[in-house]
């Protein structure tokens, strides 16, 4: 077989299984909560921009500034020329704010996950993660040396009987604070409890509770009183930017300076951007009212399907993410469909990012919705299913 036949022949498979994925371009100068695709204008439920700050008028300007100072660009690699005083300046802002000795700035969340893992697991070392852990996880672990195992998701207990089969080797557990596609929080204080217990290392990926969960935004482990020996944040979502940071210990930091190639190998992020993302975690830190609002909006679109008879069909979620499920792929799209006809854009998740018949569509509540939109967003649902 040859490339053009192999691909070809990939493409119509992944059609056939209503798995075919494509990028519409939406129109970047429309600001939440609409969404234009191709000049139709739709109330947008599929974003990550969970306080609406990516229009943040105190980021955007600290973005200006910066950039109009510092240029676009670092001009190397952390460890050559790229780390510039406006990168440590955030990574002290997040280590105080935080509560940790160190930060370390990374491109992406994508980028931090893996650097973690590659950079830190050796051949005789372990990893534990939760079955539904992000992708830059499950790639890290197939990629390294250590050995992998996976307890379904949430299921702490399947986790306290691994733990003991791998005493004496340096045990790294992996969670999400809350759950990309599911919305759900992990049990913290048990996870913790069983790390503690069994002399392992918890390394939490926040990517979904920084910036809207705990005091000051500060997260799913503040929020759950406690703090997991590595913890993961990215930019890309309540934060309304880009980017991730790693907190951690000086001696891990110290560590991942060394042997995490995702920082010794790759441009750092333009300094300009590492000012906004101080921005905005300052302004995150000030958010309360934000927080309280997109509360309100779950409380409220809880309630709402509650009245119209569908609050069986979403997983039990009190975060921003509520998923509806949908059974198969088919469902899901043409659910997705109706909604789109109806002014709504909420996307349709299918397997393999989530368990096969359990396409959903992955409602995401923001800050930036009214009641209005909410109520909307109930009445297209009891329309499209
Ligand atoms: N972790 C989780 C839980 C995520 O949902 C995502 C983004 N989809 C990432 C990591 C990757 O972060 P980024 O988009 O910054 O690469």
């Amino acid at each position: 077989m040859n490339w053009h036949t192999r691909i070809h022949t990939d493409l119509a498979a992944q059609a056939a299984k209503q798995a075919y994925r494509r990028r519409t371009p939406r129109r970047a100068d429309v600001p939440p909560p609409e969404i234009d695709f191709d000049g139709t204008r739709l109330l947008n439920f599929g974003g990550n921009d969970y306080l609406g700050l990516s229009r943040d008028e105190s980021v955007i300007a600290a973005w200006q500034q910066a950039l109009s100072r510092f240029g676009s660009g670092s001009g190397g690699s952390p460890l050559v020329s790229g780390h510039t005083d406006a990168h440590e300046a955030l990574e002290q802002l997040l280590a105080g704010w935080l509560g940790y000795e160190r930060a370390l700035v990374f491109a992406s969340g994508y980028a931090a996950n893996q650097a973690v893992l590659l950079g830190l697991l050796g051949k005789n070392d372990v990893l534990l993660a939760d079955k539904y852990c992000h992708a830059s996880m499950q790639e890290a672990a197939a990629l390294s040396s250590a050995a992998f195992r996976r307890f379904a998701h949430q299921q702490y207990h399947q986790l306290a009987a691994l733990l003991p089969q791998y005493a004496g080797r340096c045990t790294l557990v992996a969670s999400e604070g809350v759950f990309s596609m599911d919305g759900d929080c992990a049990d913290l204080p048990r996870l913790h409890g069983l790390c503690r217990e069994h002399g392992a290392w918890l390394l939490l990926d926040d990517a979904h509770g920084f910036g809207v969960l705990g005091d000051e935004g500060k997260g799913s482990a503040a929020a759950a009183g406690m703090q997991p020996d590595i913890l993961i944040v990215t930019f890309g979502k309540a934060a309304g930017a880009m980017g991730a940071a790693v907190l951690c210990s000086h001696h891990t930091a110290e560590y991942l300076t060394q042997f995490a190639r995702h920082l010794v190998y790759s441009t750092a992020i333009p300094p300009a951007q590492a000012a906004a993302l101080a921005a905005a975690c300052t302004r995150l830190r000030q958010a309360d009212d934000l927080r309280a609002r997109l509360r309100s909006n779950i409380a409220y679109f809880q309630t709402a399907l509650g009245q119209i008879g569908l609050a069986e069909k979403l997983l039990p979620s009190s975060t921003a993410i509520q998923p509806f499920i949908c059974g198969s792929n088919q469902a899901a799209l043409d659910a997705a469909a109706r909604l789109r006809d109806f002014g709504l854009y909420v996307p349709a998740i299918r397997p393999p990012t989530v368990p096969m018949g359990q396409a959903r569509l992955r409602i995401t509540l923001t800050a930036a919705h009214s009641r209005a939109d909410i109520e909307r967003l109930a009445e297209g649902l009891h329309n499209a299913v």
